[in-house]
């Protein structure tokens, strides 16, 4: 007979071991299962990833509070944002550029490599959380009497009071628990790798809205330190049939398309390393929780990568859910129906219209139709002439509102 745990997390990525490091900070060890296997310091140090992930001001915080942010090897600050259309006057700037590396006042966010933010996350609960195990098959996850048990390929069988579904976009605990989601496939991909530009970036993330879609420049950190100011990550958000003509395309082709379709924002693009397609589409698991069950992260919302903020929303919901677990934990209960309620509570809402906003923008901005090209060079002027509507934007986009109520608040 398996011992009942408190809880276990399938799926130990970023907002998996997150959750397990909030929670071991707090007192309580969660039993993390992960897929994937531990990752080999020395090559992820010497391979740089094509893409980044924007993290936000929040992001950073909660990874400083769990020991993680001190261990990435590389990344990139960014201080400020640029967003125009192609075929309109409209444009939107936040932040300033900043020709020197930038003080950590001046930051809005930074880019990290995931594959370098997974090594640290796993450095961390190699140290901090006692039952960690990688390479491990979940097979079947099934609500027993006042628990949830999981069998794992060898047979192992797990039971548990809190389950944890972490476990990404294609979500098993979610698939099990026969919680519904509702798909929106954009039938577009995101096109992704890294480039080297003539002009420096100036730590300023960049994003153009050409008829086919958004594509954004960002920068990140080079393996070699002197060409930093030059090396950008690139998202390209295409209807499928033009991300598989870009993909192919030889490199030549490639970096002369991009320089031309980036209206040279950055001068000419002298190189672009393998490229990789992302299929784009929208999830929303219809509930959040189950008695005795949370979704969090990918499991729980897949947003459109336009505004950066996938990873950054999964980083809340960890957040949240800590809070209310380690609330229920000091008044001597455990994973509540009611607390877990106000988890879905906090965190559905916020998220959806995230989700929502993201799918409006990426559908107007697409479109030819007169008055969606009005409006939305109209939107951007406002916006950029309103301090008070730009603040509300980067309150929204910095994630630290919604840590106000919780232990994690700045
Ligand atoms: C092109 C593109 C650009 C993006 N850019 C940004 C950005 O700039 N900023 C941002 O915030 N987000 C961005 N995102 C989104 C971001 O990548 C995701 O939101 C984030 O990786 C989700 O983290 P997660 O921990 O929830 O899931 P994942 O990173 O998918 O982790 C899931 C974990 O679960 C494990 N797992 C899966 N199934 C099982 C199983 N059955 N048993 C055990 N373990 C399992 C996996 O091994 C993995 O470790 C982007 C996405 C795309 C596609």
């Amino acid at each position: 007979m398996s011992e009942m745990r408190d809880v276990v997390i399938v799926g130990g990525g970023l907002v998996g071991g997150l959750t397990a490091l909030l929670l071991a900070q707090g007192g309580v060890q969660a039993t993390v299962l992960d897929a994937a296997p531990i990752l080999d310091q020395n090559r992820v140090l010497a391979v740089a990833n094509p893409r980044v992930l924007a993290l936000s001001q929040a992001s950073i915080h909660l990874l400083k509070t769990v020991n993680v942010w001190e261990q990435i090897a590389r990344l990139m600050p960014y201080t400020g944002m640029q967003v125009w259309n192609k075929n309109g006057y409209g444009e939107i700037n936040f932040g300033h550029a900043s020709e020197h590396i930038p003080s950590a006042e001046q930051w809005l966010g930074a880019m990290v490599e995931p594959s370098l933010l997974n090594l640290a996350v796993q450095q961390e609960m190699l140290a901090q959380v006692h039952d960690y195990r990688t390479q491990v098959q979940v097979v079947r996850v099934e609500r027993g009497v006042d628990c949830w048990i999981i069998q794992l390929a060898d047979g192992t069988e797990l039971k548990t009071r809190l389950l944890i579904g972490a476990d990404g976009a294609n979500s098993f605990v979610r698939e099990q628990a026969f919680i519904d989601l509702d798909v929106l496939d954009y039938q577009q991909a995101g096109l992704t790798c890294a480039i080297k530009t003539v002009q420096p970036h100036h730590h300023v993330a960049r994003q153009l809205f050409l008829d086919t879609g958004p594509l954004a420049f960002l920068p990140m950190a080079s393996l070699r330190p002197e060409e930093n100011k030059h090396w950008i990550s690139i998202v390209w958000t295409l209807p499928d049939d033009y991300a598989d003509e870009y993909a192919a395309l030889d490199d030549q082709a490639f970096t002369q398309l991009l320089t031309r379709e980036s209206q040279h924002m950055l001068g000419e693009v002298l190189a672009a390393t393998s490229r990789a397609k992302f299929p784009l589409k929208a999830r929303a698991a219809k509930q959040y929780v189950q008695d005795g069950l949370a979704l969090i992260g990918d499991a729980a919302h897949v947003i459109h990568p336009l505004a950066g903020q996938g990873v950054n929303i999964g980083c809340l919901d960890a957040a949240v859910l800590c809070d209310v677990l380690l609330h229920d934990r000091k008044r001597g209960v455990w994973a509540h129906e009611q607390s877990l309620k106000r988890y879905e509570h906090s965190r559905k809402s916020q998220n959806e219209a995230m989700m929502h906003a993201m799918s409006a923008i990426g559908w107007v901005e697409r479109s030819d139709f007169f008055p969606w090209v009005w409006a939305r060079n109209t939107a951007l002027k406002l916006v950029e002439n309103q301090s008070v509507l730009k603040d509300a934007f980067m309150q929204q986009a910095n994630g630290l509102n919604a840590l106000q109520s919780t232990r994690y608040a700045l």
